[in-house]
């Protein structure tokens, strides 16, 4: 059970948590108050109910005087019932014997009455002075029994040894049948451990902080939270997501993380769980600065050995990223499919007025279909071609032919190409710039070839009014620098920043009228990567733009 620590009040302990067994060895009555009086003025003072068992050295009388001395308003606490001073006789040796099995029940009702009080739990010390050598077989079973109950339990207890009566077989006893044992040495109070329990302790510290380890190096966020929904821990990525530190999510209901309105299938889910074990579901939560996250979520129901549902792990993982690609993509078949569309209906309307006109045209108009068919034919192939190089590129399969090459002869045969294309206005004029010097670059002749023409193609159709394209290369010290120059439409900076990423289309190329699926200048940035040169465009709205790529030398 975890809990928050209670407070020992005993400087050399420190905090520790509820269901802790724990023991003192005491040689002066003063060594023992130095440690009861304090523990039990911690509990009272942290709304705990208190029991101490008393026997030898001390009476009730002095008991109760040196806790009036050491507890303030210690009166009041009695009064209320907070704390009970009960001599052995009372308790352990009730009816005159001891009776393992009756002390035991003795704690659970002492347990039920703190929580019907409302008190946060309980703490209680007994003392072992009346102990005899006949009774201590007996009462050694009853400590370890307590060691096997106390953990499940809202409780804390101290038995208190006086050690000048203790042996060292029954030091031994006892420092085994209790977590620890706080002994005096050199005037300070220390803290001994059994060898078993010590070793059992780092066993499970190192087993906790390799499960911790585990559960932060997660890359989806976990949260474990009990029967009720509150949750009981979770790793640093849930804290990402929600933007809120651990402590403030402790605690918290699980539920109250979600976005309203909770999906009816959430609720129905999760009413579920219990009985199915595990659930997935996609919802939404509320994430940093009131951000809705959508997230997929695996609930995993945890059971009691007895088969009782008393936890549950939830691993949830931002999807965010995953909706956005998978909207992306839906768009993007929207518009490939559309732009595979467009040169098809020009081709098949131009093949079918040859065909049933055929006998009424004249050769130019013959001629004058066969070239929009053939246009359209070449439009096709090429948002082909850039679809299969770039699922190539995505898919790493992107295999390069480098060889020497003439950047003049392959600015040329683009040129050609695209001239050739017809859509060319009259109006535009294209001048190549290589100087004859210039070294031959090592690429792959075809790419380079398609990388030009990606760029010519967008330079002809974003040059509206017609004017000069320039293609130009120039040696640095370590590369070579390419450009395509057009005086067209250009285009903002912030459209420039976003061009060479996948879909993206600047909205005065759409008001332009100017088809296009935006996938031109993401081929060329895989194209000039792949040949590890950089591409980039400089460009000002309305006066024209420069897309420049480098090659390596
Ligand atoms: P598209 O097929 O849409 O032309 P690209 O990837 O080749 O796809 O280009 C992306 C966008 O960049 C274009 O839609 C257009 O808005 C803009 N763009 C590309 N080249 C130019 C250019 N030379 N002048 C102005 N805008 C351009």
């Amino acid at each position: 059970m975890k809990a928050k620590l209670r407070r020992t009040g005993i400087d050399a302990l420190g905090d520790i948590a509820w269901g802790t067994h724990f023991c003192q060895f005491y040689h002066t009555t003063d060594d023992l108050l130095s440690i009861l009086t304090p523990y039990f003025r911690a509990g009272l003072e942290s709304g705990e109910f208190c029991v101490w068992v008393i026997s030898a050295p001390l009476n009730r009388q002095e008991a109760l005087r040196a806790a009036e001395v050491g507890i303030p308003r210690f009166g009041d606490y009695l009064a209320r019932g907070q704390v009970e001073v009960i001599p052995h006789t009372e308790w352990y040796l009730k009816d005159g014997y001891f009776d393992m099995k009756r002390v035991l029940n003795g704690w659970l009702d002492k347990l039920d009455k703190a929580a019907a009080m409302g008190y946060e739990g309980l703490r209680v010390s007994g003392n072992t002075g009346w102990l005899e050598a006949d009774s201590w077989r007996s009462f050694a079973e009853y400590e370890e029994e307590i060691n096997n109950f106390i953990g499940k339990y809202r409780m804390l207890a101290m038995c208190t040894y006086c050690l000048d009566r203790c042996g060292a077989s029954e030091v031994i006893d006892v420092v085994n049948n209790h977590q620890f044992a706080l002994i005096r040495r050199d005037g300070q109070w220390a803290i001994v451990e059994s060898y078993e329990r010590k070793r059992v302790r780092e066993i499970l510290e190192q087993s906790e902080a390799n499960y911790r380890a585990l559960v932060e190096s997660s890359p989806d966020g976990v949260i474990s939270f009990d029967g009720k929904g509150t949750i009981i821990d979770c790793n640093e990525e849930v804290c990402r997501l929600v933007g809120v530190s651990k402590e403030e999510i402790k605690g918290k209901d699980f539920r109250d993380l979600l976005a309203r309105p909770v999906p009816q299938e959430f609720s129905s889910n999760y009413a579920r769980l219990a009985q199915v074990g595990q659930v997935e579901d996609e919802f939404e939560i509320l994430g940093r600065d009131g951000q809705v996250v959508p997230v997929w979520a695996k609930t995993v129901a945890l059971y009691e050995s007895n088969g009782d549902f008393n936890r549950a792990v939830v691993y949830l993982r931002d999807i965010a990223e995953r909706r956005k690609v998978e909207q992306l993509k839906d768009e993007f078949i929207g518009l490939v499919s559309h732009e595979l569309r467009s040169p098809l209906t020009v081709i098949v309307g131009a093949i079918n007025t040859a065909l049933s006109e055929g006998d009424r045209l004249s050769p130019a108009e013959t001629r004058q279909l066969l070239q929009d068919a053939a246009l359209e034919a070449e439009s096709l192939s090429s948002l082909v071609w850039n679809l299969l190089e770039l699922s190539r590129a995505q898919a790493d399969r992107l295999v390069l032919h480098p060889e020497p090459v003439s950047l003049e002869k392959v600015a040329r045969n683009a040129v050609d190409r695209v001239k050739h294309q017809g859509s060319a206005h009259q109006s535009l004029q294209f001048l190549i710039e290589v100087p004859t010097e210039l070294p031959r670059v090592y690429a792959d002749e075809l790419r380079l070839e398609r990388i030009l023409c990606n760029l010519l193609d967008n330079a002809v159709k974003y040059s509206p009014g017609g004017g000069e394209i320039r293609v130009t290369a120039e040696a640095n010290d370590d590369n070579i620098l390419v450009s395509v120059i057009d005086q067209g439409i250009g285009m903002s900076p912030d459209d420039q920043v976003k061009l060479f990423g996948p879909f993206q289309r600047v909205e005065d190329s759409r008001a332009h009228g100017v088809r296009g699926a935006g996938l031109g200048l993401l081929v060329c940035r895989r194209l000039v990567e792949a040949h590890h040169g950089r591409i980039w465009v400089e460009s000002e709205r309305g006066r024209g733009s420069a897309f420049r790529f480098t090659l390596p030398l």
